[in-house]
């Protein structure tokens, strides 16, 4: 009896897995305001949210603080009327991804490195994404279809390093994306195997056994990009699982964004930077916001963004200041501000 009581009780208290996680986000922004404590809708939302809702998992709203409607973690996912907006310069694909397209869901720009869209589906909805209005529809969902594009990176034996990019490409499940590397690793120009994820940073359960286990066999070595913009963003969940993608040895990068109202600030960057540091992620890009449509309330100015790097660099160690840059499309790189 006592074993059997036991055993259920195990069962109840198991923490959540990271898709049940996903299935139970919030999905609109009167109730994302009501868990906040924020009684009357103080920014009211956008007519357009239909196609693109709002989506914030319970691992999120967890380090926003409650009442407060400037919360930086709030901000990237609260849609605002300003959304509706149309500013002159900001366009549905400013960095020019479609043209790059070399097969559906294959894009490349720059020399020796191809970007794979491997899912559409991301575990949040960030409000100043610059892929909002891309065609996920249109990606590759299925292994020949993954297959098709990988020809590309076959045919060509200058590329040494893919890029799994989405969406979020930890969106899909362990079984899918240990199918998709060993489909990679078996190109033998192939190298390096990167991944540009939002996912350890939001519902740090995606870093399971099975994912570190799969990263550490691969032949192929690792990088791994974080999306992180703020310090809040790093709770000791989220440590724990930058520890565990380090343990796979993987090269653990950040890439953050510049957006108004959120870490367009001085102690902010600087507490994120150390944060990072201290967690062996190294601060790799900090990027001037994309001028896709329905984000320009989000925009910093250059100059505002050069003046603060400046001031991170009389601050810190050389390799906690990112590299500020901006996307234009036809470059052969990211382009480096300062
Ligand atoms: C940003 C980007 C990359 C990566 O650029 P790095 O400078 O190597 O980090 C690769 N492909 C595409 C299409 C990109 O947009
Ligand atoms: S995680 Fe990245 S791709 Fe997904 S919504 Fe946010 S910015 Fe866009």
């Amino acid at each position: 009896m006592n074993i059997v009581a036991l055993e259920t009780e195990s069962v109840r208290t198991r923490p959540p897995s990271w898709q049940a996680i996903v299935k139970s986000a919030i999905r609109d922004s009167s109730q994302l305001l009501r868990r906040l404590d924020l009684a009357s809708d103080p920014l009211s939302p956008p007519v357009e949210e239909q196609n693109f809702p709002t989506f914030v998992p319970e691992t999120w709203l967890r380090r926003i603080r409650p009442g407060d409607p400037l919360d930086p973690l709030l901000l990237q996912v609260l849609p605002q009327s300003a959304e509706d907006s149309v500013v002159t310069g900001f366009v549905a694909d400013a960095v020019g991804d479609l043209a790059a397209e070399q097969a559906p869901g294959l894009i490349q720009k720059y020399h020796g490195r191809a970007l794979l869209i491997t899912s559409g589906a991301c575990a949040i909805h960030c409000r100043y994404c610059f892929r909002r209005h891309y065609p996920y529809d249109q990606a590759p969902v299925s292994m020949p279809q993954f297959d098709e594009a990988l020809e590309v990176v076959r045919k060509d034996n200058q590329i040494d390093e893919v890029i799994l990019s989405g969406g979020d490409p930890l969106m899909m499940v362990d079984k899918k994306l240990q199918q998709l590397i060993e489909m990679i690793e078996a190109i033998d120009h192939v190298r390096r195997l990167r991944i540009h994820t939002r996912l350890p940073s939001l519902i740090p359960q995606r870093v399971t056994s099975d994912l570190v286990n799969m990263l550490k066999k691969t032949r192929l070595a690792k990088v791994v990009v974080l999306h992180i913009n703020h310090p809040h963003e790093i709770d000791v969940d989220v440590r724990q699982a930058m520890a565990r993608l380090g343990e796979c040895h993987a090269l653990l990068l950040n890439q953050a964004v510049l957006l108004k109202g959120v870490n367009d600030d001085l102690e902010t960057l600087i507490a994120l930077s150390k944060q990072l540091v201290d967690n062996r992620c190294q601060p790799y890009y900090l990027h001037q916001l994309d001028r896709v449509a329905g984000v320009a309330h989000f925009e910093v100015p250059e100059a505002e963004g050069c003046k603060l790097i400046e001031q991170m660099r009389a601050r810190l160690p050389g390799y906690a200041v990112p590299r500020y840059v901006r996307e234009s499309a036809g470059e052969s790189s990211k382009t480096v501000i300062v």
